[in-house]
């Protein structure tokens, strides 16, 4: 199936992660280096360690990202973009990008093969599929392209089906959430076990009895990020995880949990690169002013939009994921304590996803009318916005400015094609609009829906 033309940085991205596997193009050659020598391939007992399209690759895209900034003023994203294919026909591409940004992915493939090492000391067994792990697409889901993440789903769904795949661990949040919630929406059967690399540390700290011993004092603070906490809804894990980690002493930010505030990522860091960075700013002083020496987190975006901004307002704080810090604490020591059962929360603040009859135009049309015709334009939902905070409260690319853009754009009001774009595609999908909306409307899928109208409807101009 031909890609819909849209802007270009998107149509490269979606390219890439269905024909390479990730967003960047950088392929799995590259992609499964961290894994060399570690694990065995193929499932084991039905269980794989998934890494995804993202942790393996995303050093590459934080040293493309913070390039956006120095090019500021000479090219945008949609020109390097277009860099991109012509570097790979001269077969440059994976090569020049290792020699680049190697060094920015060590910490990405260092949290994976931490993962490993904790998983496998805490009693678990699983494999890795190596050059056939299918990437999930949930890149096609967030930028709206649903028909062709349905038919991805689909092939990854076989994919799995022909290896044997049941159960799925996975350190990253995102591709939790497009197994766990978007593939059954999109698929009939969906019958993979998919656990978050949290959810199953913490049950085996608590069964086994054990404290991890850092062997220092430290001051740290935790970044939830918003596909983890917000939801999944998975939080309670990582708190405890942290509290049985000897020497830590533990800063929590003022937004935390499920409502934490956002880093930056959700895509908009290839579709907006200048306003995700700006958002992350404000992320990042709040956690700084914690007064923590280290930030941890559970998300390679995460990770990446914090490093660039602590980097970019001058401060030292290292920022690194949870699972690298609980591998350091086992390599130190465990304390044998008492063991325990645990319960840990599931916490559910989003309101539920509203469903279209089908893919077509006139179905999406229909749900999105239906939806933002029961918005109450009572703005609640700009108030946390991310986006409206980093642009001065700014109507036209807050939550309730995007239903109003929707609204007229299904009505066939006139509406300027580029305003579409810029308004869609300049939102993060943190989902903290739908948290707060008090008549119980998912804005935050709203606007992937609105996406794949505007895409589909070719009512965007492109
Ligand atoms: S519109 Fe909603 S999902 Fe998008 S950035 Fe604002 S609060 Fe987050
Ligand atoms: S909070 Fe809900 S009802 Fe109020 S403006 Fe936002 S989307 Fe509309």
């Amino acid at each position: 199936m031909e890609l819909t033309v849209i802007p270009q940085i998107v149509k490269f991205a979606s390219e890439n992660t269905r024909e390479i596997g990730d967003v960047l193009g950088i392929g799995p050659e590259l992609r499964v280096r961290w894994a060399e020598g570690l694990l065995d391939k193929g499932p084991v007992e039905d269980t794989i360690f998934y890494a995804g399209e993202m942790y393996p690759v995303m050093g590459y895209a934080e040293g493309a990202f913070r390039l956006t900034k120095r090019l500021e003023g000479l090219m945008n994203i949609n020109s390097l973009a277009r860099i991109g294919p012509i570097m790979k026909k001269l077969r440059v591409y994976a090569i020049g990008a290792r020699a680049l940004w190697g060094k920015n992915n060590e910490i990405y493939e260092n949290a994976l093969r931490d993962a490993v090492y904790v998983l496998r000391n805490l009693g678990v067994k699983m494999s890795y599929l190596f050059e056939e792990e299918p990437p999930s697409g949930v890149a096609l889901h967030t930028y709206g392209l649903l028909k062709e993440f349905k038919e991805h789903a689909k092939w990854v769904q076989n994919r799995f089906r022909e290896l044997g795949v049941k159960r799925v661990i996975t350190l990253d949040p995102i591709v939790t959430t497009a197994f766990r919630l978007y593939y059954p929406e999109f698929l009939e059967d969906w019958d993979v076990e998919v656990l978050h690399f949290v959810e199953i540390v913490a049950k085996r700290i608590a069964e086994l009895g054990i404290k991890l011993k850092l062997g220092r004092k430290e001051k740290v603070t935790y970044h939830d990020p918003c596909y983890l906490a917000r939801t999944l809804g998975i939080v309670d894990e990582t708190r405890f995880i942290l509290s049985r980690i000897d020497g830590l002493e533990y800063l929590e930010p003022p937004r935390h949990g499920v409502n934490t505030g956002c880093s930056g990522d959700g895509g908009l860091e290839l579709t907006q690169p200048l306003l995700a960075r700006k958002i992350s700013l404000d992320r990042v002083k709040e956690l700084r002013e914690t007064g923590a020496e280290k930030v941890y987190t559970s998300c390679p975006a995460c990770i990446m939009m914090l490093r660039t901004g602590f980097n970019a307002l001058g401060y030292r704080t290292d920022v690194n994921d949870l699972a690298s810090l609980i591998a350091e604490a086992m390599r130190n020591g465990i304390i044998e304590e008492k063991p325990a059962t645990v319960k840990f929360r599931r916490y559910h603040v989003l309101p539920e996803s509203p469903k279209p009859k089908s893919l077509d135009s006139d179905d999406l049309a229909e749900l999105l009318l239906r939806e933002t015709d029961r918005c109450k334009k009572c703005a609640f939902c700009n108030v946390e916005c991310p986006v409206a905070r980093a642009l001065d409260k700014l109507e036209s690319r807050s939550a309730r400015g995007r239903m109003t853009l929707i609204n007229s754009l299904v009505r066939g009001d006139p509406v300027r094609p580029e305003a579409v774009l810029d308004r869609l595609y300049s939102c993060v999908l943190c989902a903290q609009c739908s948290q707060t909306c008090p008549v119980g409307l998912h804005v935050q899928e709203l606007i992937i829906y609105g996406r794949a109208y505007a895409i589909y409807s070719g009512k965007a101009g492109v």
